[in-house]
């Protein structure tokens, strides 16, 4: 079903010529579509490269031989429970920092978790947390986070004492997270990523709301978050084998959305515009250009349906984030006690897991992270004129990067899933695009570095209306 290159650059340019034939005056014909293959930054393709499937198997065996990761469970025992996986983690971060030249620090974040559902006594949530800071400073405090949960659960989410191997529920997230910090510690970027497994997954999301909340008060600019849960089995419960699609859930309409910005999304349309699926088609672009045999699958969703991850406490606090997750799950490798019922082998065991498909799902990852950290910050304040008028005007903050060379319009048809369409409109805070009506397609804009580094898009939003129509930029014309 992954349509050849070839199959998709004809189709687009088939669209494209039809657009411009049959729907668009004759001036857009000097507008150009996105070129089929951008140019790869090399170290984008050395970090893809040195991902290792071996040291991704190698990591979830280890957390595998802790026994049980329940957030519940032993913290003193070096050898068996939570604690020991947290230690030995935390161990591995500071190895791979030590070709950081000191950009890269580990630090272990905890805080004291009262009773609650599916916590029986109090506990210590730990976060075991690897920052590599960026080296350019107007782009230093910009911060990309990438997860996995270290902790794991067996039937019963409270049951400290079960074996629960959790080899694919996290250790798949998990070890992909260790590989990219392991790989990325040596590489300069311009803006800040950090590394981070965390525990209390299954007890209710517990560290990654703990870290995002801290991140809110720290006021701390999260431009994008990934989550990698479950990203290790390609033998569906269903029957199917697929080691060559990975899923990555967006939310469209944001958890945080006011009433306000309700209003305006009705307006103007936008359901389909959040940061966070501005990130997921970056994303698709990105993996699908450095690691080509992985097709990424972008779900109009959340999380799977009516289930959850790491990515929803960031998504509740404005930060732009998706989810990772294999095409095809089979639950009867997950929460489950070990046992064999009828000839059939339940629990989360390391034998279910494919280490290859874990590591390209990681150099999807990598990529996006390091295109992202080398990119100037997507534009801010993008805003689109409100005046009904046949051409489309757009107006944008400057970037404060010293390398940035430009910006780009984006656009596509409004059934479109990804943007189809750029042009490049030179290092200005403003243009008008002539002949194509906002009515019609949906446009946004993003900031192109001296190296050809792009952000990913940032939608805009209505200008605030003066003169006749007033102030309110939701207020709409007949
Ligand atoms: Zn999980």
């Amino acid at each position: 079903m992954n349509p050849s290159k070839t199959r998709r650059t004809v189709s687009l340019a088939f669209s494209l010529s039809l657009l411009i034939s049959t729907t668009a005056p004759a001036q857009n014909r000097r507008l150009q579509r996105t070129p089929a293959q951008s140019p790869q930054n090399p170290t984008i393709r050395n970090v893809v490269r040195e991902i290792d499937a071996r040291n991704i198997e190698q990591t979830i065996r280890k957390l595998v031989s802790f026994g049980t990761r329940n957030t519940n469970s032993e913290q003193s025992n070096p050898n068996r429970g939570i604690g020991a996986a947290r230690d030995w983690l935390y161990a591995e971060f500071v190895h791979a920092a030590e070709t950081s030249g000191g950009r890269m620090t580990v630090e272990k974040q905890s805080y004291e978790q009262p009773k609650a559902a599916r916590v029986p006594e109090p506990i210590t949530v730990t976060n075991v947390v690897a920052t590599l800071r960026g080296t350019q400073p107007e782009s230093a405090d910009r911060m990309y986070v990438v997860s996995g949960h270290y902790d794991s659960m067996c039937g019963n989410p409270s049951d400290a004492k079960c074996d629960a191997p959790g080899a694919n529920d996290d250790a798949s997230g998990t070890a992909a997270v260790l590989e990219m910090a392991r790989v990325m510690a040596k590489y300069k970027f311009d803006a800040t990523i950090v590394f981070m497994a965390v525990a209390g997954e299954e007890q209710s999301l517990l560290g990654s709301t703990h870290y995002a909340e801290q991140a809110k008060q720290k006021n701390l600019n999260i431009d994008a978050m990934l989550t990698n849960d479950i990203i290790g089995n390609t033998l569906g419960g269903n029957g199917v084998r697929d080691r060559t699609t990975v899923r990555v859930f967006s939310e469209g309409v944001p958890s945080n959305e006011t009433q306000a910005e309700a209003t305006t999304r009705r307006s103007v349309g936008g359901e389909n515009d959040s940061a966070s699926r501005q990130l997921a088609r970056f994303i698709k672009e990105t993996g699908e250009r450095y690691v080509p045999r992985l097709n990424v699958m972008m779900v109009y969703r959340r999380d799977r349906y009516g289930r959850g991850g790491d990515h929803i406490p960031f998504l509740e606090r404005g930060y732009p984030a998706v989810r990772f997750t294999e095409l095809n799950e089979n639950f009867q490798h997950q929460h489950q006690n070990i046992r064999i019922e009828n000839g059939v082998q339940y629990g989360d065991l390391p034998e279910f897991v494919d280490f290859a498909y874990i590591a390209d799902v990681a150099r999807v990852n990598a990529a996006t992270l390091a295109a992202l950290a080398l990119a100037p910050s997507r534009p801010r304040n993008v805003t689109m004129s409100n005046r009904q008028a046949y051409d489309t005007e757009l107006k944008w903050d400057a970037d404060k990067e010293p390398d940035i060379a430009g910006y780009e319009i984006v656009w596509r048809d409004t059934t479109a899933a990804t943007w189809t369409n750029s042009q490049s409109v030179g290092n200005v805070t403003t243009f008008t695009m002539k002949g194509l009506t906002k009515d019609n397609y949906f446009f946004g804009v993003r900031a192109i570095d001296k190296e050809g580094n792009r952000s990913f898009v940032t939608y805009p939003r209505p200008q605030a209306r003066t003169g006749a129509g007033g102030a309110n930029p939701t207020q709409q014309t007949p």
